[in-house]
């Protein structure tokens, strides 16, 4: 398999991809093993994934270069997620344990009725590229902690990062067989989804989604999908509007767009609507492009010529069905996978851009007469990961966002994960949990117990 740095088109590394055969034999190690693992003391493994913890932060620069140069994400963003990540690490080694505790829900004379709560087994984590740490570690370190072995997917297009994962777990002390990186593209991906895994923990798009949710099916084993979204923001008419634009600028741009919580849409209040637009469009301006090593560099590369394309290709359906091009609009003139960053006004729903998932450093801006109909537009995709208003006003974002379907609701806010919340989503945007104690419980299943007295 070719690494190629998308930043600049070259060859960082050529590395072998498992194949079918490869791929078998890591399931049955993982199969064979979990019988052990799953009873090993949790102790030994709250310290392993401690010691795991403390290598990410004494590796922080090699491991961000890594993950920059593979995935085109700008180095301090790079950094900071794998500082981030490690909260995340300290809320699962406090919470895991006391949800594993057998609860005794109901005893009188004669009998006692209990919940003890088990690992699934092996489960299968397949990744996306754009959070190597965040997405990966949502997953990896509940799984082990709670006693089930993994096999471990990454995104072909952060591989270096997937071994890098491996290589740090081993070092702290996870028994090879508990966890195992399988490298290779989509293919490698399905051949693991035709075995008997126990679970199938997922993130990526929703057209992927489904393939491994239908291939699948028939195993009747838990399947959980973090998926896509067309994440909207509305910004009411009482806002501090050079501060709201900072925020929500922000939230649509960073990461180049390529977060599954980017805002993608943005409804403004027709009473703000013109002050509004030009100082977002002017902070867009503002944004640096550049080489993810640099120091001031905001904006990096997109992922690869496809991701190009798509978001391009949004861009000219959008200025066909006549939305104002603010600034950006092109693929750059220089190598790599560089897209202007782009604002589009004076957009509607009949452009693709304001339904479908751009992943990119574009936005959509439309103007809206009351709250009602933010709403109507808000709800008005396939998606529901997360929706945000800005107001003065929380009763009034709270009555707005209790009506919008989302996972996650932002007031004054967007683009913001926390370990202590659940992350979830509605409709094509995924099923089941991460992160939270919810996220935690999902690596578990109730054995329920009805012993009675002789
Ligand atoms: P993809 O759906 O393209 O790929 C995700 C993973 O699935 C990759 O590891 C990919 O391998 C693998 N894969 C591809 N085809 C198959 C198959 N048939 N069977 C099994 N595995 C397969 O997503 P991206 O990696 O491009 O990630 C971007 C998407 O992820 C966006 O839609 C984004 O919104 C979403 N996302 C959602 C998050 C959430 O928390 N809701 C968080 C982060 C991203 P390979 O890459 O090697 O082809």
């Amino acid at each position: 398999m070719k690494i190629i740095n998308p930043s600049n088109g070259n060859l960082i590394k050529e590395i072998y991809s498992d194949s079918i055969e490869s791929v078998k034999t890591k399931f049955t190690d993982a199969q064979r093993y979990f019988d052990f693992y799953s009873r090993s003391d949790i102790e030994f493994r709250k310290k392993a994934i401690q010691k795991f913890s403390q290598k990410l932060l004494s590796h922080v620069d090699e491991l961000a270069l890594i993950q920059s140069i593979e995935t085109g994400k700008v180095f301090g963003h790079a950094k900071n997620e794998i500082l981030a990540v490690r909260k995340r690490i300290d809320y699962f080694l406090e919470h895991t344990e006391p949800l594993m505790k057998t609860t005794h829900e109901y005893s009188d004379e004669n009998i006692q009725e209990s919940i003890e709560w088990e690992p699934l087994g092996v489960v299968l984590n397949i990744s996306a590229w754009n959070y190597p740490w965040f997405v990966g570690l949502n997953v990896i370190v509940p799984a082990l902690l709670t006693g089930n072995t993994v096999l471990y997917k990454p995104s072909e297009y952060a591989t270096l990062t997937g071994l890098e994962i491996q290589t740090l777990l081993y070092a702290a002390g996870i028994p090879k067989h508990a966890f195992q990186v399988v490298i290779g593209n989509g293919s490698i991906g399905k051949a693991l989804t035709d075995l008997p895994i126990d679970a199938v923990f997922f993130t990526g798009s929703y057209e992927t989604g489904i393939k491994i949710a239908s291939a699948v099916a028939k195993k009747l084993i838990p399947v959980q999908m973090e998926l896509g979204g067309k994440d909207p923001s509305y910004i009411c008419d009482d806002v501090d509007i050079l501060k709201t634009a900072a925020s929500v600028a922000d939230g649509a741009f960073f990461n180049a767009g390529q977060s599954c919580c980017s805002v993608e849409r943005i409804y403004i209040h027709s009473a703000i609507y013109d002050q509004f637009v030009a100082e977002f469009t002017k902070i867009v301006q503002d944004f640096v492009v550049g080489d993810p090593s640099e120091e001031n560099s905001f904006i990096g590369p997109m992922i690869n010529a496809q991701a190009l394309k798509k978001v391009n290709s949004h861009v000219q359906d959008a200025l066909s069905k006549n939305a104002k091009l603010l600034t950006g609009g092109k693929v750059m003139e220089r190598p790599g996978h560089f897209f202007e960053p782009t604002v589009l006004a004076d957009t509607n729903h009949s452009m693709i851009m304001m339904k479908d998932e751009s992943f990119g450093p574009i936005a959509g801006l439309q103007k809206v007469s009351c709250d009602d109909e933010a709403i109507k537009l808000m709800n008005d995709t396939e998606y529901g990961l997360t929706a945000g208003v800005f107001t003065k006003d929380e009763s009034r974002a709270r009555n707005i966002l209790s009506k919008v379907k989302s996972g996650t609701a932002y007031w004054n806010c967007s683009d913001r994960v926390s370990p202590w919340v659940p992350w979830t989503s509605r409709r094509h945007s995924g099923i089941g949990s991460t992160l939270s104690r919810a996220g935690i419980r999902a690596f578990l299943q109730p054995r329920s117990w009805h012993m009675k007295k002789p």
